[in-house]
């Protein structure tokens, strides 16, 4: 902190925000077109991929994902660390714990259909922790734009690495493992 800068703002912030999920409400309202998502969406574009943002990629579906590549039916999703209950920020509110707890269960129950939903349409979820794009943006971005390019993901189609549990792997093995879940839905 730069001298002279009051740290009043900040505590202020602190005691109205009495809840971790108020907190990350709050910081996710802020982070809307900012970070970590906006550091994606930027360098997506300059590698000339046109997505749209913030819609259902099913219209009839009432699911919306961050980033959505319609014509390579690609839905990407940015999993805040608390909300989705990433395994190395998630910590459990003491308050109310069986509220969040039992909100946290909710919320993944509902990616894991959100994801089932799409796949049952022929669209592939890529699903990132918020942490993972805040410490690598161009990793992250490689990995969609991987997914996106239609050499890729005929690669993919014609036989990858084995599926394995989609939401502790790496982006790249996800990447994979969404294709294959889905070859194996079809065939
Ligand atoms: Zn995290």
């Amino acid at each position: 902190m730069a001298a002279g800068e009051s740290t009043a703002p900040r505590r202020r912030d602190e005691s109205w925000a009495s809840t971790p999920g108020v907190r990350a409400s709050m910081q996710s309202n802020r982070g809307r077109d900012t970070s970590p998502e906006l550091a994606v969406r930027r360098r997506l574009h300059a590698l000339s991929l046109r997505y749209r943002v913030s819609i259902r990629p099913i219209s009839n579906v009432r699911r919306t994902a961050d980033i959505v590549f319609t014509r390579a039916k690609i839905a990407v999703f940015i999993d805040g660390c608390f909300w989705h209950g990433c395994p190395e920020h998630y910590q459990a509110p003491s308050r109310n714990s069986d509220f969040w707890r039992a909100k946290l269960v909710r919320n993944r129950e509902r990616d894991t259909e959100t994801d089932e939903q799409l796949r049952s349409y022929g669209w592939i979820p890529l699903r990132f922790w918020e942490h993972e794009v805040r410490a690598d943006p161009d990793r992250i971005a490689a990995v969609v734009a991987a997914a996106v390019s239609p050499q890729i993901r005929d690669a993919l189609r014609s036989g990858g690495p084995k599926p394995g549990p989609a939401r502790e792997a790496s982006p790249e093995v996800r990447v994979i493992n969404s294709r294959v879940g889905d070859q194996t839905r079809s065939s």
